[in-house]
C-alpha cells in the first residue's frame, strides 16, 4: 500500500470512529432525506439547513460500513458554509469521481478527495455515494 493510500485510509477511519455532525435535529427549518443501501446494510439520514443561499448546517445519522459512515461525516464538514451552488458542484463532481466518470478536477473536493480510490472497487461505490445523493436531494427538496 502506498503512503498516499495509507493516508486516505487514516482519514476514512478517523471519520468513522469520530463522526462529525452526527445526530439529527427536530427542526422544521432543516430538510431531511433518508436513504438505504440494501446491498450492505447502509442506512443514512442527511439533513441540511439553508440560510439565504448558504448551507448553514448539515447533519447526518445512521449506521453502515466504514466507507458509508465516514463519507457522511466528511460530507457534512465539506458542505457547512458553502453556497448552494458550490455545494451542488462539489457533490456532483464527487459522485462522478467515485463512479469513475469524467469529472472536473479543478473543483476542490477538500477532504472528500480521499475517496478517489473507491472507483477501483465497484461494489463499494454505492457506499461512498448514498449520503452525498441524499444531500443533493435535500437541496432539491428546498426548491
Ligand atoms: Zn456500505
Amino acid at each position: 500500500m502506498s503512503q498516499l493510500e495509507n493516508l486516505y485510509r487514516e482519514v476514512i477511519m478517523e471519520h468513522y470512529k469520530n463522526p462529525r455532525n452526527k445526530g439529527l435535529v427536530n427542526d422544521p427549518s432543516y430538510t431531511t432525506i433518508h436513504i438505504k443501501n440494501p446491498s450492505c446494510g447502509d442506512d443514512i439520514t442527511v439533513q441540511s439547513k439553508l440560510v439565504g443561499n448558504y448551507i448553514d448546517d448539515c447533519r447526518q445519522d445512521g449506521h453502515g460500513c466504514s466507507i458509508c459512515c465516514s463519507s457522511a461525516s466528511v460530507l457534512t464538514e465539506t458542505m457547512i458554509g458553502k453556497t448552494k451552488e458550490q455545494a451542488q458542484l462539489i457533490a456532483t463532481n464527487y459522485l462522478k469521481m467515485v463512479k469513475n466518470q469524467p469529472f472536473d478536477e479543478t473543483i476542490d473536493l477538500e477532504e472528500a478527495s480521499v475517496y478517489t480510490g473507491i472507483r477501483q472497487f465497484p461494489a463499494r461505490v454505492k457506499c461512498a455515494s448514498i449520503a452525498w445523493m441524499a444531500f443533493l436531494d435535500t437541496l432539491k427538496k428546498e426548491e
